[in-house]
Formats: structure tokens, C-alpha cells, sequence
């Protein structure tokens, strides 16, 4: 645990990124540093040992901790890419942004009936997990479950995506 508390405290805060008023969460000097690294990936699978057979990650940072997380639990990496970057054909789910709207895209690589670990970096207002769930059901995959780095309290994250298995190493 006190190796998880050194681990949090490498997480930094930056102010008014990527817009004015928003406290932005950068893991990326957790990333950095290898027995913080290691700690939060084994924090992030640990839930869901055996009950998952391939991790699905969400473009971009959440394929760091996703590729990651594959390799030391011995399982296949699905990547969720964001929409138009996919060379063959791919399922598709649309979300609502604060400006717009984004897609999220994958392909059906692995088999029907999957049990897939959804991963990724921050869970802020829910909507792009939400969107990455749909796809992987609509994909005909069961979400085991759903583990995210950071949670950031107050923006509705986790009543949005009321999910029995959800389960974010660090929040504030
Ligand atoms: P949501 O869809 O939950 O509102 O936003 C989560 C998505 O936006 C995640 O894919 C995450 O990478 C990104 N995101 C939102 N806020 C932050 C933040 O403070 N730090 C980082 N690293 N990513 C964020």
C-alpha cells in the first residue's frame, strides 16, 4: 500500500489544460518510473484475476496501461481506437463530447462470448467508457469489468456508468 500512496503522489496536477477551468491529470511521471508503474498496473488487474480472457484499452493512454496490464496477466490486448483510424471495416459507437461529438472504433478480433477487461487512464464524466462498453456488447463481448487509473470525483463518472464492476486505484 505505501508503494501505491508513492505511486499516487506522481501523479500530477496541471492547471487549465486542455481549457480554461479544468484541473488536468497527467500519469504521465507515473509512467515513468517503474516500480510506480508496475504497482499500478498489478492494483488495476487485481480485482479481475481469472475472470477475464483479453484487456481492451482506450486510445491513447489507456493503451499504455492496457498493453501493460495484458502482458502480465498472460491475456491478448483489443485496442478501442478513436473513429477513422482502423484499416478494415469496424464496429462503431458515438458519444457526446462537451464540444461535439467523438467516436469510439474496433475490430472483432477476438472470439464472440469474450470476457474482456476494459481499461484507461481517467474516469472523468463516464461518457467515453460508456460508449467503449456498448461496443464491446455490441461487438457480442461480456465486460468483466472496468478499471481505471484515476477517478476524478464530482463529474458524475461512476453514477453515469453504474457499473457493478467497476473498480479506479486512485481518486480525488
Ligand atoms: P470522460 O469521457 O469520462 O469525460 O473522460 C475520460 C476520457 O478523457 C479518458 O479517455 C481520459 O483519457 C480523458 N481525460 C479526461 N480528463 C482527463 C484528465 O484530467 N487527465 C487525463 N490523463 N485524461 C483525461
Amino acid at each position: 500500500a505505501s508503494d501505491l500512496a508513492r505511486a499516487e503522489r506522481l501523479i500530477g496536477e496541471v492547471k487549465d489544460y486542455p481549457a480554461p477551468g479544468i484541473l488536468f491529470r497527467d500519469i504521465m511521471p507515473l509512467l515513468a518510473d517503474g516500480p510506480a508503474l508496475r504497482t499500478t498496473v498489478d492494483a488495476l488487474i487485481e480485482p479481475f484475476l481469472g475472470k477475464f480472457d483479453v484487456i481492451a484499452g482506450l486510445e491513447a493512454r489507456g493503451f499504455l496501461l492496457a498493453s501493460a496490464a495484458a502482458y502480465a496477466s498472460g491475456v491478448g490486448l483489443f485496442p478501442i481506437r478513436k473513429a477513422g483510424k482502423l484499416p478494415r471495416p469496424a464496429a462503431s459507437v458515438g458519444y457526446e463530447l462537451e464540444y461535439g461529438v467523438a467516436e469510439v472504433e474496433a475490430h472483432n478480433d477476438v472470439p464472440q462470448g469474450s470476457r474482456v477487461l476494459l481499461i484507461d487512464d481517467v474516469l472523468a464524466t463516464g461518457g467515453t467508457l460508456i460508449a467503449a462498453r456498448q461496443l464491446l456488447r455490441e461487438l457480442g463481448y461480456e465486460v468483466a469489468g472496468i478499471a481505471v487509473l484515476f477517478e476524478i470525483d464530482g463529474l458524475g463518472g461512476r453514477s453515469a456508468l453504474e457499473d457493478p464492476h467497476l473498480h479506479t486505484v486512485f481518486r480525488s
